[in-house]
């Protein structure tokens, strides 16, 4: 079968997906091991059988739901390519201003950062990218997470990385940080979101938290400050429609300058204080 015809019928698998061709490529790319631009241009090469029970059975599962970045192992963030698991979460461009808003307030000198609940390491491994002077520690609560950050961090060879496992601060006892960032799980378990798309198979720690999504936002508040330098930041990504809560929150733990920052679709995404 022709590369063209395979992609054909692919997309027309792919009903429930919001990029049914970008899909269909990606995992086509994935086997062959071809760039999008060789698949564009030799769209009549031929798949031989092998490659054809491979395509067929990646196209089954992402028809059935499971997200691209779990079949193919791994997801751009920030530029670097990451390896994904469904130990954790799938990196998204939301949190991409997570790590902006962090590298506009990390101080110019060489310091100690922190991300906890670092998952594959995504947004540790975008500030340690960027500030190779300072030192980041990425802890998650889940040892498959850690082992996953710590291979994402020795692939892209970023060595100003440790990822340690830790329930947000308990392996932390005594130490400080210049700037601590964290996308903790704040999504509430009724959420009707938590029933569509990739999230349902993305691990639930990952995700849900009590107290309508806020329950490890109040933990990381309220013990922050003890594992802050002065005039440290604290940077908490949260849910389009809980900015309110969260600087609430922040301040009843005397955190100061407080702001919320919006993502690229204008939504409140991120609270530093
Ligand atoms: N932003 C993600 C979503 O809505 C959730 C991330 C999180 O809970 N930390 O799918």
């Amino acid at each position: 079968m022709q590369i063209r015809v395979w992609l054909r019928n692919a997309v027309a698998q792919l009903p429930d997906s919001d990029s049914p061709k970008r899909d269909a490529e990606i995992l086509l790319g994935k086997v062959l091991g071809k760039s999008r631009a060789w698949l564009i241009a030799f769209d009549d090469a031929t798949l031989d059988d092998a490659q054809l029970a491979q395509l067929d059975a990646l196209l089954a599962r992402r028809a059935a739901g499971e997200p691209v970045a779990y079949l193919t192992g791994e997801r751009e963030f920030w530029s670097l390519s990451l390896t994904v698991s469904p130990d954790t979460l799938i990196p998204r461009p939301d949190s991409e201003v997570l790590v902006e808003q962090a590298l506009a307030r990390l101080p110019a000198e060489p310091c100690e950062v922190l991300d906890l609940g670092t998952g594959t390491g995504a947004i540790a491994l975008a500030l340690a990218s960027e500030r190779t002077d300072c030192q980041v520690t990425g802890v998650d609560r889940i040892p498959a997470a850690v082992a996953l950050a710590q291979h994402n961090a020795s692939k892209l060879a970023l060595s100003n990385t440790r990822f340690l496992q830790s329930h947000w601060f308990s392996a932390l006892e005594g130490q400080q940080f210049a700037l601590i960032v964290s996308n903790p799980p704040y999504i509430d378990a009724d959420d009707h979101h938590l029933s569509q798309g990739d999230v349902r198979f993305e691990p639930a720690s990952a995700l849900v938290a009590g107290d309508h999504g806020l329950a490890d936002i109040r933990i990381i508040a309220a013990e922050a400050g003890r594992y802050l330098q002065d005039s440290g930041w604290l940077l908490l990504e949260h849910g389009w429609q809980q900015g309110e809560h969260v600087r609430k929150i922040l301040r009843e733990n005397s955190f100061h300058a407080v702001e919320t920052c919006q993502d690229y679709g204008g939504n409140d995404r991120v609270t530093v204080g």
